[in-house]
This record gives C-alpha cells, structure tokens and sequence, in this order.
C-alpha cells in the first residue's frame, strides 16, 4: 500500500543549512508508518544525492514508486534520495531542494516522501498501535 506523506509527518528534522548545523553533523530520523522503525538519516546522504535525480533513471522499481505522487507535486525538489527501512526494508524516496545560499552555505529542505509502505488511505484491522504523536 504505497503513499506519499509530508516530511514533517516522518521525520524529525526536514532542513539543513550549513551555517548552523554542519559543525553538529545532526542526523534526522524517520519513522515508518507501517512497521514504526526508526531509520536515520546523516547529512552526508543529502549530501550524496544533492542536485540528482538520477536514481528514477537507475531502478525501475523507484521510478514506479514515485509515480505514486501526484504529478503536479514530483518537480517540488532538484534531488531525490533513495533509503530503505531500518525495521521492513520497504523503499522510501526522499524528494528535497538542495540550494546554496551565501549567508547559509549549503540548504536542503525535504519537500515529499514517497511510501513503499505508506498507509495512506489504508487501515489495518486488528493492530492498533496506540498512535503516540
Ligand atoms: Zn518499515
């Protein structure tokens, strides 16, 4: 059942300016809708796949992943980063702007997320997780 969601609903922390985080090397962390795992994110992977959105071009199966999202919404970021689940290994792609800015340095905002395991529209019978916000 795959989805799209908001980054803010996922992660916990959606942009990145050099000036005030790269001395901490912070890490964002996203939760899984459907197995509920923590899968952590380091700049250094933003950095990696900044100003790239070749991985649609590389794995088909990304690619029919990401027609998942809405088309007026698949141009909002210039990079696309692939990760996998800590908890199901089910795909996630991470859409983001990557920019530079001369009082910031390098910026990335993440835009959209794109669920493999999304949940959107989907209810599962008899598991309720409790739903801890
Ligand atoms: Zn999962």
């Amino acid at each position: 059942m795959s989805g799209w969601a908001a980054p803010r609903t996922r992660f916990s922390k959606t942009s990145f300016n050099a000036k005030h985080d790269w001395s901490q090397y912070p890490t964002t962390s996203y939760t899984c809708p459907s197995c509920h795992a923590n899968s952590e994110l380091a700049l250094r992977d933003l950095d990696k796949y900044a100003h790239s959105r070749a991985v649609l071009d590389e794995r088909e199966d990304l690619a029919q992943l990401f027609q998942v999202l809405p088309e007026v919404m698949r141009s909002w970021g210039n990079s696309i980063l692939p990760m996998w689940c800590a908890g199901c290994a089910s795909p996630v792609l991470i859409l983001y702007d990557a920019t530079e800015s001369h009082i910031l340095g390098r910026c990335y905002w993440l835009s959209w997320v794109v669920e493999a395991a999304g949940v959107q529209g989907a209810t599962q019978s008899g598991s309720n997780s409790g739903g801890a916000a």
